[in-house]
């Protein structure tokens, strides 16, 4: 019987999620959609639509729900999609939980699995401003614990290293001060609504340490629709 796997990574900026979510990807063998790098791609095309994505990621606001909930929808109906996939950054309202919910059972999905990535708001704000980012693979580093082997440029493919314009400490701020108005609601739509399963990590450990214990969650009878390749 296919087993169709939908894993929601949530937490804050900064949290992991996007360093978790390639080795989640690889080990079940499902896409890694990211909504931030969706729009990040929208907001460099010169469109109006572009130009406002721009501004709002630059100020660390959250970009309007009609215009992730379409860009998303759009992602979530190419055939890769089928059997699964995970999001990291998606939902972050209330008001997108609920779009999630309908997208999922027009697809005849199974209800989410969310992953709760939890780290203290003072680590996050010191591991934001010292990320830098791979534009061409997509590796992230962390100048605190986890720097280049060569400074600024990627041990993958040797590219130059770039660092998001939203990761400032004070847009960190912002979003850090979003998620906790906005985002964190999310944790109850799920939690009392019983649509999907939560799972809490501690995130606040290395990311072979994070990705072991999300493994062991995922791997007990509790959430028995996800299975790990061996
Ligand atoms: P992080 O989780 O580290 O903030 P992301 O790459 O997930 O990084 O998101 C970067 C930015 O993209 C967010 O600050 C927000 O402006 C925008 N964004 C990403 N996902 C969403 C979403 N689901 N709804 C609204 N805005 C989003």
């Amino acid at each position: 019987m296919e087993v169709h796997v939908v894993l929601l990574l949530f937490g804050p900026p900064g949290c992991g999620k996007g360093t978790q979510s390639p080795l989640l990807r690889d080990r079940l063998g499902i896409p890694a959609i990211s909504t931030g790098d969706m729009l990040r791609r929208e907001s460099e095309k010169h469109s109006d639509t572009g130009k406002t994505i721009d501004c709002l990621l630059a100020a660390g606001c959250l970009v309007p729900n009609e215009m992730v909930n379409h860009l998303l929808e759009a992602r979530l109906a190419e055939p890769d999609c089928r059997d699964g996939f995970l999001i990291d950054g998606y939902p972050r309202t209330v008001e997108q939980a609920s779009h999630l919910h309908q997208i999922l059972e027009g697809l005849d999905l199974a209800a989410p699995t969310l992953v709760h990535m939890d780290v203290p708001d003072s680590v996050l704000i010191s591991r934001l401003s010292a990320r830098w980012n791979c534009r061409s693979c997509g590796a992230i580093y962390n100048l605190l614990s986890k720097p280049p082997l060569r400074d600024g440029f990627c041990d993958i493919d040797n590219e130059p290293l770039w660092q998001r314009n939203d990761d400032t400490v004070e847009t960190a701020h912002c979003r850090l001060d979003a998620y906790k108005a906005v985002t964190d609601p999310v944790l109850g739509f799920y939690k009392l609504g019983g649509t999907g399963n939560v799972i809490h990590v501690n995130a606040h450990q290395s990311p072979d340490a994070v990705f072991e214990e999300i493994k062991a969650a995922l791997e007990t009878e509790v959430f028995s629709p996800v299975r790990l390749r061996t």
